[in-house]
């Protein structure tokens, strides 16, 4: 048997509630913000993430699906949002009309990894960029839609960690210092660090390997080292959040994956999961746009994993997993009762009433187990004597108790009995 691809997953009808009703909440939230939709396309120019997350992150350096077409370009599936986000930006001048763009996007990505519980190869983000604005507030702006969306979906059990990469003198200097403490302590670090020390050394302080720990609770960190600017940033970033009633702790060691982060970075992680408690994150990049020919634009965003949101959803919201069940179930006793049947129910679906028939010419009994099955809230049956007379026997699944009504008023009978089951 062929199966899918290793670190894929079959999104199935018994779960697909879950995902639609996430889905509802992203679309409501972010118009709650004002933000609006984005679709780019699932692959692009293998440069739109060379040029921005940098080449000696884990994204770019191992992860990436990179082919080269037929025409003997390297196309690469999307790993992450925001660099396409910013690519499609530039492309059509959005910012030329309104120098304010407040965007999302929900959709797949894809990334070559070690597939385990909660990390996959193709999985799914929700996130939103808010571009073109330098201050504070937007970092914020973006914080509270997260902490807003995670709360409408009734996910309690996380908390927000928030640090600052500052601007990019005070990281070159911070990266200095912490490259000089690390060297000293370089015999003691864990071989994927001692390699990381090298080409992004800021990263070493995300290592969770034990040989590290040591050496990265005693290092410095960019706090000692803010200037003016970035202090002033960070403490408004603080106090907003503050005001706003969101709890959060200052993580001076959150450095997040990608190189293109300056002054706020954010992580939401939950404290229900295990290994992979990033349920997601985010924080500014202020130098993103240039890269695409674009002019300086400063913004912020975040992505999340659904997935990781599901593996607690599942747990501590199955209704979400309810499956959805039709409201009528046509029972159709014999051939040439059924085209009578089907008038009835397209009546029904026209007013919106889900209606269901049996489409295998089965029995009586077939057909009420295929109803039960269902979870169909009302059976119509249909036979030579309704079909003569025009009197319908519409009956309540549940309570067994059963109205007669005819085609002028089936859908206020139906109606009605949906109302009281
Ligand atoms: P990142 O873009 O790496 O910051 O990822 C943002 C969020 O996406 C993470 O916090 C995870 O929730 C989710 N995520 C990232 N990589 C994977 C993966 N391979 N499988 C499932 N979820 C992922």
């Amino acid at each position: 048997m062929i199966q899918s691809p290793r670190g894929t997953k079959d999104i199935l009808p018994s779960t697909i509630n879950a995902w639609q009703q996430l889905e509802d909440t992203f679309r409501r939230v972010s118009t709650l913000f004002g933000y609006q939709e984005i679709r780019t396309p699932i692959f692009e120019n293998t440069e739109v993430f060379m040029r921005t997350i940098g080449e000696n992150t884990d994204v770019v350096g191992k992860e990436m699906y990179t082919f080269p077409d037929k025409g003997g370009d390297s196309m690469t599936l999307r790993p992450e949002m925001t660099a396409s986000v910013a690519r499609a930006v530039v492309q059509h001048n959005l910012t030329a009309t309104n120098p304010l763009q407040r965007l999302w996007y929900v959709g797949e990505f894809f990334r070559y990894e070690r597939p385990q519980k909660g990390r996959y190869r193709q999985f799914h983000q929700f996130g939103a960029e808010c571009i073109g604005s330098a201050a504070p507030e937007a970092d914020v702006e973006v914080i509270l839609l997260v902490a807003k969306l995670l709360s409408d979906i009734g996910l309690k059990e996380f908390s927000l960690e928030i640090n600052t990469l500052a601007n990019r003198e005070v990281r070159i200097l911070y990266r200095e210092k912490l490259v000089e403490y690390l060297i000293e302590q370089k015999s003691s670090l864990s071989p994927e660090s001692q390699e990381r020390l090298d080409k992004n050394p800021l990263r070493v302080l995300d290592s969770k390997h034990p040989l590290d720990r040591v050496a990265i609770e005693s290092a410095p960190t960019i706090l000692e080292y803010l200037d003016d600017e970035s202090a002033l940033h960070f403490a408004t970033v603080q106090n907003l959040l503050t005001i706003a009633g969101i709890n959060f702790t200052i993580s001076p060691r959150l450095v997040r994956g990608l190189d293109y982060y300056s002054h706020t970075v954010f992580e939401f992680v939950s404290t229900a999961l295990g290994a992979q408690s990033a349920l997601g994150g985010g924080g500014r990049y202020n130098d993103m746009f240039e890269e695409f020919g674009g002019k300086h634009t400063p913004a912020v965003g975040f992505a999340m994993g659904i997935e990781r949101i599901l593996m607690i959803l599942e747990q501590t919201n199955p209704t979400l997993y309810k499956q959805n069940t039709p409201d009528v179930m046509m029972i159709t006793l014999e051939n040439e009762s059924y085209p009578f049947s089907q008038t009835i129910a397209q009546l029904l679906r026209n007013d919106g009433i889900s209606t269901v028939m049996d489409v295998q010419g089965r029995s009586l009994k077939a057909q009420m187990r295929e109803a039960d099955r269902l979870g169909a809230a009302i059976t119509i049956i249909i036979g030579e004597n309704e079909r003569t007379s025009g009197q319908l026997t519409v009956k309540n699944m549940k309570t067994g108790m059963q109205e007669t009504a005819t085609q002028e008023n089936i859908i206020e009978i139906v109606q009605k009995m949906l109302r009281l089951s």
